[in-house]
């Protein structure tokens, strides 16, 4: 019988055909079919009594089909009522039209007591214009719906994960068009739910920063596998105007004709806000909130430079206290910082900018001056000490106030000058202030001719 049936199924070639005769169908044959038929397959009567009951059904329901026809309704096959709503939906034109269900989805209650879902399609059957029962055909769906539910609870699970992740996350395709944007991401822009989506991830960066993306693009998701993938630094674009520096990692990936990218992006804003801090007490006198030493001698150099190609003028004040070791043995250490806190003070209000304004080590300051020669320089330096002379202290309580005097050096650079020739020559100028009783701005250019050279070995005279 198998053979035949697949004689008539599978065609071949007229030269092997020839000498064949078709097959008859006959009720044999569809028999035999059923008897096959991967699916079960059970008839009934219109008053629910089981009329078949194939082989599958018999593997699928646990029963055998001695046990079942005529012996049991069709309806204690179905866990309680499902029977009743199978027949529904048979009568009914939604699925497969009226008198047909195809694929429509329920359960069956087997011999075990065990229920188990099933794809069932079923027709009525019907004799000389009559109806005279129901056949149905049904297959076991709990594997695919085992794994329908394992591919839900998977991407609950992924989009929980992408969710409640504190890094902001994004996925956007070729166009950079934002397909998915996590919580963190809305909060870390300030936009509202769902808000990001749609919007395009370039318009999240500031234009000027808009050129420098494609370098991004390239260096972020360079470099094979997704762990050495390499982060690089950005700045994105709040929806309220904030500039926010992050730091983004990104794949991409080939979906069909699509490009998606997913970008990992973290807010390194309290990480820069440190890093900043950090410059920046390492370049502030920590007494006076000026910028150290360390500051001046590097901004100098970069302003020498500038003033060598551009031949800007630039000069150099070196402002120290006078007599301050005195104050210091009279009115104690404490007293002696409060007048350098002062000075400090004075000098952020008084000179231009406070990038120029440095405190060298002990009572000594200098005030670098950018587009400034000697003459303007002693123009601005009188201004100050006149201005400091005039600051009370009072180193006693209920005491009488306490005036300071600073003497100042100036110097004005040429070229070949170093920064240390600069320091030099206003240090030799400062002196001679000193010298000639104190509480005076001197300009090296007023003291002595230059030393051809510029070389800073000239001794001050005696
Ligand atoms: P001159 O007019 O010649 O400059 O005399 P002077 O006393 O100001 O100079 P001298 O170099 O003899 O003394 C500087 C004093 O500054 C000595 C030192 O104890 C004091 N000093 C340096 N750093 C600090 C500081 O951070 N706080 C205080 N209170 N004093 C300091
Ligand atoms: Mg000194
Ligand atoms: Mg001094």
């Amino acid at each position: 019988m198998h053979e035949g049936i697949q004689c008539n199924i599978i065609r071949k070639p007229d030269s092997i055909r020839q000498g064949y005769r078709p097959l008859e169908i006959t009720s044999n044959f569809f028999e035999e079919l059923v008897n096959i038929c991967p699916e079960g397959v059970i008839g009934n009567d219109l008053a629910g009594n089981v009329i078949l009951f194939n082989p599958s059904a018999e593997r699928l329901l646990g029963y055998t089909r001695e046990e079942v026809i005529g012996k049991i309704n069709v309806s204690s096959l179905y866990p309680k009522g499902g029977a009743r709503e199978a027949k529904e939906f048979l009568y009914s034109e939604d699925y497969g039209g009226r008198g047909r269900l195809v694929g429509f989805e329920t359960e069956l209650l087997h011999k075990a007591g065990r229920i188990f879902p099933i794809s069932l399609s079923c027709a009525i059957l019907a004799k000389g214009g009559a109806e005279i029962g129901i056949v149905g055909f049904f297959s076991d769906i709990s594997a695919r719906k085992a794994a329908e539910r394992e591919f839900i609870e998977s991407q609950n699970r992924f989009r929980n994960i992408v969710e409640t992740a504190s890094d902001a996350i994004f996925s956007f395709e070729g166009n950079y068009n934002i397909v998915v944007a996590n919580r963190a991401a809305e909060d870390l822009l300030e936009y509202g739910k769902g808000e990001l989506t749609g919007r395009n991830f370039k318009h999240l960066i500031p234009s000027k920063y808009g050129e420098g993306w494609g370098q991004i693009e390239r260096y972020a998701t360079s470099g094979g596998t997704p762990s050495a993938r390499k982060t690089a630094e950005l700045i994105l674009l709040s929806k309220t105007g904030r500039e926010i520096p992050v730091q983004i990692s990104m794949s991409e990936r080939q979906l069909g004709e699509k490009k998606i990218v997913t970008a990992i992006i973290r807010d390194i804003s309290a990480q820069k806000a440190a890093e900043e801090e950090l410059r920046l007490l390492s370049i502030t006198d920590t007494l006076t909130q000026l910028h150290n030493r360390r500051h001046f001698y590097s901004l100098a150099r970069k302003e020498l430079e500038r003033s060598k190609r551009t031949k800007a003028a630039l000069s150099l004040l070196l402002i120290d206290i006078d007599n301050f070791k005195r104050y210091n043995d009279t009115y104690g250490h404490t007293a002696g910082d409060q007048v350098l806190v002062k000075i400090g003070e004075v000098m952020r209000n008084g000179f231009r900018s406070m990038n120029s304004c440095f405190r060298l080590g002990g009572e000594e300051f200098v005030v670098l001056m950018t587009d400034t020669g000697a003459e303007g320089a002693m123009v601005a330096a009188e201004r100050f000490r006149v201005r400091y002379s005039e600051v009370e202290f009072r180193p006693l309580p209920g005491g009488k106030p306490v005036t300071m005097t600073i003497s100042i050096g100036i110097s004005e650079y040429r070229d070949g000058d170093t920064v240390e020739d600069l320091v030099h020559f206003a240090d030799l100028a400062m002196y001679a202030a000193k010298n000639s009783g104190r509480n005076r701005t001197v300009s090296y250019a007023d003291i002595l001719p230059r030393p051809t050279g510029g070389s800073s070995a000239t001794d001050f005279p005696a």
